[in-house]
């Protein structure tokens, strides 16, 4: 493995540290599902909202989709997002025991659960090493030149190649934060960026893609 991958990658990690509260397998299930396309603040809220009057699992299985739309609102695509919980919910139950298994082939079966929720998912709830690839991941990986992919689910295996299992929990959502601060999407930061030495775009001086 190249040294300097791994040095920038704990760099990052300990530069923009995120922090999570509630670790609760369904809540994070839940919460992660409600995220998709969706800010973190906005997200914050619709989870809040769910969860306010202590639903868990069993309760989110017996409402219509309908019940949930002023609660989720604020995540956006609330219509797909309710049916996704409440389907998911039942399958838990039917399936599960009401309990979100650590398994991530069992996980991406759930209706609205792909990779990346799952992978959070085992990461935040079990401490499974588990490599989850969202845009942020996704774009500054590859602007690292650390990899050379086209979509984040090649990514997800191209960066389990090139990093310690110990790294693939954390570097998401210091990944996260640091393309929130700095690497954004469209106009990166890159004189104030604290890896811009080890940046193949910011050397090269091509545009950051
Ligand atoms: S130098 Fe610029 S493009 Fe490279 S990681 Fe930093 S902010 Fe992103």
């Amino acid at each position: 493995m190249n040294q300097t991958i791994i040095n920038t990658a704990e760099t990052i990690i300990k530069e923009f540290p995120k922090t999570r509260t509630n670790t609760d397998p369904y809540v994070v299930l839940i919460t992660t599902i409600l995220s998709q396309r969706s800010k973190d603040e906005n997200t914050e809220k619709a989870s809040n909202q769910l969860f306010q009057d202590g639903w868990d699992v069993y309760e989110v299985a017996k409402k219509d989709p309908e019940e949930l739309y002023d609660k989720i609102k604020p995540s956006g695509m609330y219509r797909q997002k309710a049916k996704n919980i409440v389907e998911t919910s039942k399958v838990l139950i039917k399936e599960y025991q009401g309990k979100v298994p650590p398994d991530i082939e069992k996980l991406i079966q759930l209706p609205g659960v792909g990779r990346k929720t799952a992978n959070i998912v085992l990461w935040i709830s079990f401490g499974i090493p588990a490599m989850a690839v969202d845009t942020h991941v996704h774009r500054i990986a590859n602007r690292l030149g650390w990899i050379n992919t086209k979509t984040p689910e090649k990514s997800e295996y191209a960066l389990m190649e090139i990093l310690p299992s110990r790294l693939w929990g954390p570097i998401n959502g210091s990944m996260v934060e640091f393309g929130k601060a700095i690497c954004k999407p469209r106009t990166p930061l890159c004189s104030l960026c604290p890896i811009n030495q080890s940046c193949q775009y910011y050397l090269s001086g091509e545009e950051p893609k």
